[in-house]
């Protein structure tokens, strides 16, 4: 088999990216724009030893699960990988995922998987949305999504899984560079002001946050802007982000208030909550409420215990476990989002949450071997990289009874669950959650326990 060499081949699953994945002649071939149970006609385009890519020809037997993508630019958009695949479908897919994961890298036998919780509605579910803007060929300043792997912008101001506010705020935005000749950030030459829009809407509250992230420290005749935008109803901060680094980093460190407050909040459940820009906020909330419940569930507080949150960001599952715990302690990276949450749970009126602000792994160590602190259950929810060794070492001497851990990687869960159930922990639970709707991406939650407790 070489390049240009046409094949047929059945998807099987899907890759981490949200290719399609068969086999033809005993090699992987990785195909976009197919789903599982799709036969397909393809071109091969690049060759690997043991895989390769191939380009979709055509649907020779289209799957049972395929469906009409909503989205007119689904295809060239790196968002939604799998909007041509049913919700049931995806759901499958995405459980498989989790299940997999946990028996190859985890070497769990047989995972004690709970069925995966859904989304009542698969689109209009994310809070927060980042528009690149850019130029088009043709000159027009326009906001979109970065294609699949790539930074060309795909013109698209109505993502059809964020919020219907999103387009009217861009439009006044692009309408407001055009009248003041306002150039956006180009990456190739570091010249250029406007780089991204972020638009957040706290679902509970109705509250919306527009930053504007500029290559610069001011926005030409802000106040124009603000003034429009402060007719679309709901609206509560406008802010700039500045950030002059050429870097494909979004946000920069600096914010500065061009109108209203330097926070929305939102709830969660019971508890409310104040999120500023840089903070790191669940995109979907209402998946979140169910998340969390599981989380406190699967920590069975009595409000006797000490509880560990690992990667707190502003609070947020410290406060849901603060609620029937005797005490907890966040800890976070980001200061910004460590002041949200000391901020959170003073607008909640608990004591008894304390936040730390710097790496999980120094503060963990650092907390247990000076300050002798203890844990009767650590909850850690990291980014996908999943946490460093020493943290899972310093869970292992300290010896909580139970671990819960919230991953939004499930390769690296298992990795995780790996380490700590070959060191005196036995996997109980496993729930994955489906935050992410048409994207590959999946949620999981899961309770290990101490075999000796
Ligand atoms: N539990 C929170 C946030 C989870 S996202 C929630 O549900 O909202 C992961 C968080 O980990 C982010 O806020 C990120 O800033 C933080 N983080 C990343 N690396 C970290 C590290 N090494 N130590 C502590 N926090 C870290």
């Amino acid at each position: 088999m070489q390049k240009d060499d046409l094949i047929t081949v059945t998807i099987e699953d899907l890759s981490s990216e949200g290719l399609g994945v068969g086999h033809c002649d005993g090699m992987a071939f990785f195909i976009k724009d197919t789903v599982i149970g799709d036969v397909a006609e393809a071109k091969i385009m690049k060759m690997k030893k043991t895989y390769g890519y191939a380009r979709l020809v055509r649907l020779i037997t289209p799957s049972p699960d395929r469906i009409e993508a909503r989205c007119p630019v689904a295809r060239q958009c790196g968002g939604c990988q799998i909007q041509s695949m049913s919700y049931p479908a995806q759901l499958r897919f995405k459980e498989a995922k989790v299940r997999n994961n946990l028996i190859r890298i985890g070497k769990f036998e047989q995972p004690p998987m709970e069925p995966i919780i859904r989304m009542e509605e698969p689109f209009r579910y994310r809070n927060k949305a980042q528009f690149p803007v850019g130029t088009a060929k043709d000159g027009r300043i326009i906001a979109g999504f970065y294609a699949g792997r790539t930074h060309a912008i795909i013109e698209c101001e109505d993502c059809l899984l964020g919020v219907e506010e999103n387009q009217a705020i861009l439009e006044l935005v692009l309408a407001h560079m055009n009248e003041y000749h306002i150039r956006p950030y180009e990456e190739k030459t570091g010249k250029g002001l406007v780089r991204h829009v972020m638009i957040r809407k706290g679902f509970a509250t109705g509250a919306l946050m527009v930053c504007l992230v500029v290559n610069g420290d001011s926005l030409p005749h802000a106040e124009a802007l603000v003034e429009k935008l402060c007719t679309i109803s709901g609206m509560t901060s406008i802010t700039l982000n500045i950030n002059r680094e050429q870097t494909n980093v979004i946000m920069g460190r600096e914010v500065k208030l061009l109108w209203g407050q330097p926070y929305i909040e939102d709830t969660i459940g019971s508890v409310r909550f104040r999120i500023s820009p840089l903070s790191f906020y669940q995109v979907n909330p209402l998946q979140t409420e169910k998340l969390y419940n599981k989380a406190l569930e699967y920590a069975g507080l009595t409000g006797e215990e000490t509880v560990w949150d690992l990667y707190c960001g502003i609070g947020t599952i410290s406060l849901f476990l603060a609620q029937r715990a005797k005490r907890v302690y966040g800890v976070e990276i980001v200061p910004a989002a460590i002041e949200d949450a000391r901020a959170n749970a003073a607008l909640n009126g608990m004591t008894n949450a304390e936040f730390f602000v710097g790496k999980a792994e120094e503060v963990l160590p650092e907390k247990y071997e000076k300050e002798g602190i203890t844990a009767d259950v650590i909850v850690v929810d990291p980014p996908r990289k999943g946490c460093e060794e020493s943290v899972l070492s310093t869970m292992i001497q300290m010896a909580p009874k139970r671990i819960v851990y919230v991953s939004c990687d499930s390769a690296t869960l298992a990795r995780d669950l790996k380490y700590l159930c070959e060191r005196g922990y036995e996997l109980t639970r496993c729930c994955p959650t489906d935050m992410f709707g048409n994207s590959v991406h999946v949620e999981t939650v899961v309770l290990i326990q101490r075999k000796d407790t």
